[in-house]
């Protein structure tokens, strides 16, 4: 790179995490559009906001089946950096000293240079929360959810963590005459990051509200038979005329262990990151969010937290200041709030051991009514879509 050209930082993905991080280098004192430049690609025009995607699979009320989509409107870049709408599908790594460090090559072919890369693609779930790239694919899918659900009596969701259990509280709360089911194959709810105490008190929560569970047990297919039954693999036949895939998503990382090669990848596709977030062996290209190797739970607190250290990281490297140093990743306390519908949640704080709070913690943080909707679009300026 010559030291007179523009240095440019390629974010891909359009999630909490490079959210986070673009918000700092854009408003950043240091961050100068004549030498710098930002590239936000992104598959989608708006950011889905995924917190609250579980309620409008069930119901319009509160509209978050509009409100969940929130365009990158030219306030989410602070008119200082450029949208590009597509999917990034192979990085090629150029050698140090020419014009850029590397190219992100999108689906389109089209080819886009940076001097530093951060990557944040997040998972790709199955069922509900699949949404289709396009908004009026995805209000459709959540239209044709919504409809599903109002016509079944029995459903069954496969899969006890958290969007499983959330999810089961949302048909609940809307439909309370309905028998909801959760067939989950450990031996209590969530999976084994959250405390095993924790665990029992969520089971006792979905239990009480009114939801059946079913641990230690598997569904192998969303078919059901003839009679609206389905078998789990123990052999218990339980009523169902709706099977809802919840089990968790798989990180949107192949592209990038083509590229760099598979040893940047752990086994399950996770992104192996140093504690400055520097993807391994390739320093300058980082990593955030739901995508890299870290034990901890894969919320949008996380996210958010691995962007006020990509930010800062980002924007150093591109500076070059003489004896800056990289800030490290060290972790943000736990912070969990599993919500059933409007009113019901559990939650967990990280501190003094761990603490769980019913539902008037939910009530005061407003997570249960708003899902965090309104602290999401304030907190990186994002739009209303029109629908
Ligand atoms: C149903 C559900 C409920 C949830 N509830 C909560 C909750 O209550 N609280 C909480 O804190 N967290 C919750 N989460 C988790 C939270 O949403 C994630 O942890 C967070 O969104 C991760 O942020 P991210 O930036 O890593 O990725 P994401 O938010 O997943 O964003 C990834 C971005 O990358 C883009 N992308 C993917 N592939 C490519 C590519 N090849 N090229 C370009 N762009 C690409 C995607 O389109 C997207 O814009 C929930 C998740 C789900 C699915």
């Amino acid at each position: 790179m010559s030291k007179e050209s523009v240095q440019s930082i390629v974010f891909v993905g359009g999630g909490p995490a490079s959210g986070m991080a673009a918000r700092h280098i854009l408003s950043s004192p240091n961050f100068d559009t004549s030498k710098h430049k930002v590239t936000f690609i992104t598959p989608r025009s708006h950011y889905v906001h995924l917190i609250g995607v579980l309620r409008p699979l069930v119901t319009t009320e509160g509209d978050f089946h509009t409100r969940i989509f929130m365009p990158y409107d030219d306030t989410f870049l602070k008119g200082k950096g450029e949208l590009k709408i597509g999917k990034v599908a192979s990085i090629v790594e150029g050698p140090e000293k020419g014009e850029a460090v590397g190219e992100v090559v999108l689906e389109s072919g089209e080819r886009v240079s940076y001097d530093v890369l951060v990557l944040a693609t997040g998972y790709a779930w199955q069922g509900p929360s699949d949404l289709p790239l396009d908004l009026r694919g995805a209000s459709d899918h959540l239209k044709s959810w919504r409809e599903k659900i109002e016509q079944a009596k029995s459903i069954v969701l496969i899969g006890g963590g958290a969007a499983g259990i959330e999810f089961s509280g949302e048909i609940k709360h809307y439909y309370p005459e309905k028998t909801v089911t959760i067939v989950h194959r450990g031996k209590q709810l969530l999976n084994d990051l959250y405390p095993e105490w924790w665990r029992n008190q969520v089971v006792d929560k979905t239990r009480s509200m009114g939801i059946d569970v079913l641990l230690q047990d598997q569904l192998e297919s969303v078919e059901t038979s003839s009679e609206g039954t389905v078998t789990t693999k123990k052999g218990q036949v339980i009523a169902a005329d709706l099977v809802v895939p919840m089990w968790g998503g798989k990180p949107n990382t192949e592209f990038i262990g083509a590229s760099l090669g598979s040893d940047v990848l752990t086994t399950n596709g996770q992104v192996k990151v140093t504690p400055t977030l520097q993807v391994v062996g390739h320093p300058r290209i980082f990593a955030g969010g739901d995508i890299i190797d870290r034990r901890e739970y894969k919320l949008g607190t996380k996210a958010q937290a691995h962007g006020r250290v990509l930010g800062p990281n980002v924007l150093n490297l591109v500076l070059n200041r003489p004896g800056a140093t990289l800030r490290q990743y060290g972790g943000v306390p736990d912070g969990v709030t599993i919500t059933y519908g409007t009113a019901n949640s559990i939650t967990l704080l990280g501190i003094f051991g761990g603490l769980s709070f019913g539902n008037w913690l939910g009530w005061l943080t407003k997570k249960p009514k708003d899902l965090l909707t309104e602290l999401y679009r304030r907190r990186f300026s994002l739009g209303f879509a029109k629908l």
